[in-house]
């Protein structure tokens, strides 16, 4: 059993983990460790039973937390995993920084190559996690080096070519806790970068409804072979399925795609998980019925029913 009082961070019972989620709905976690560092995380694992679920997140920008709550311990890296520390190209982050202020480190230090994290919310540790992506670049094509902690506690430094990353997916997330990461940029003008960094801002506020309560993209684009398969043009996106199958005007309870961008789901201000999973997979459904075509989830949906 797990002592609380033998480590230095902080424990939530009950924690409304739903709450603090993008979509600002969903259930709470059995359990919340906040650890103090690496040593209390790494202690922690070590004495946390191998047949107990365990979770680590960051700021919930990629998930559902359904309304029964998620059982055993979420682990989520705060302050004290944010430092961001720039060494000639290579930039070090802490899997709890957030990847726009990685973003912006880099541009202060005038290292260009990693201004696509600047518009995806969300910490490092996510980032690797989900492969995160956008306009082309994705975490693995900067990625330098990876610090990660098992279940057991034993640190891990993980090579990128060894991590089985793709499209919007992380093979070896299953069963490690990124704890930190290497990125590496490339000596550019200053002012170029930042400017790239304020384009980006503007596309994204223009094109994504990032001030309301969303997570991303809900599911994935299809790959042009498989859309050639089903009879559909190979540069169709998700969205585009979406709109075909009527999702602009379909709501169930406070749950809808946002008018902005139809691949973004909302809450529109009263929508459960419930809700925004039912919209989800009523959408994959009629996808489904109508192209012949699977559409999956890029969203994670955690925890009960
Ligand atoms: C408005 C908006 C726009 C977005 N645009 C984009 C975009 O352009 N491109 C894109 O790729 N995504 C986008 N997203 C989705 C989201 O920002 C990314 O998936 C992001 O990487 C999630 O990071 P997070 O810290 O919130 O992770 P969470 O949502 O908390 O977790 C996501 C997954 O990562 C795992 N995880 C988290 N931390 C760790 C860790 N330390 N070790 C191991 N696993 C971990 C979790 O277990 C979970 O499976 C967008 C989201 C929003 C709300």
């Amino acid at each position: 059993m797990i002592d609380i009082y033998d480590y230095n961070g902080k424990f939530t019972k009950d924690a409304a983990l739903g709450q603090k989620s993008w979509f600002k709905c969903g259930g709470t976690a059995d359990l919340l460790f906040e650890p103090d560092d690496i040593d209390d995380l790494a202690r922690f694992l070590k004495n946390y039973p191998l047949d107990e679920p365990l979770l680590v997140l960051g700021s919930m920008a990629n998930c559902i937390i359904r309304d029964g709550g998620i059982r055993g311990c979420v682990i989520h890296l705060g302050k004290p995993f944010a430092d961001i520390e720039v060494k000639g190209t290579k930039i070090m982050a802490g899997a709890g920084a957030l990847n726009g202020s990685v973003a912006s480190a880099a541009a202060k230090a005038g290292i260009g190559g990693l201004e696509f994290l600047s518009g995806i919310p969300g910490t490092i540790g996510g980032a690797l996690a989900m492969n995160a992506g956008a306009y082309g670049t994705e975490v693995k094509d900067a990625l330098y080096a990876v610090m990660a902690l098992g279940r057991g506690g034993v640190f891990t430094p993980l090579d990128p070519k060894d991590m089985d990353m793709g499209y919007r997916y992380c093979g070896a997330a299953s069963g490690n806790i990124f704890v930190g990461a290497v990125f590496e940029g490339a000596v550019e003008d200053k002012n170029l970068v930042r400017k790239r960094l304020k384009d980006i801002k503007s596309k994204r506020q223009k094109t994504q409804p990032i001030s309301e309560q969303t997570g991303g993209s809900t599911f994935a684009n299809p790959s042009a072979e498989y859309l050639a398969k089903a009879g559909l043009p190979e540069d169709m996106r998700a969205w585009q399925l979406v709109e075909k199958v009527g999702g602009r005007t379909l709501q169930i309870g406070g749950a809808r795609m946002s008018d902005k961008h139809l691949n973004f789901m909302i809450n529109t201000g009263n929508a459960t998980a419930t809700d925004l999973e039912n919209l989800g997979d009523e959408l994959i459904k009629r996808v489904q019925d109508d192209c012949g075509l699977t559409l999956h989830w890029e969203i994670k949906r955690l925890g009960y029913k």
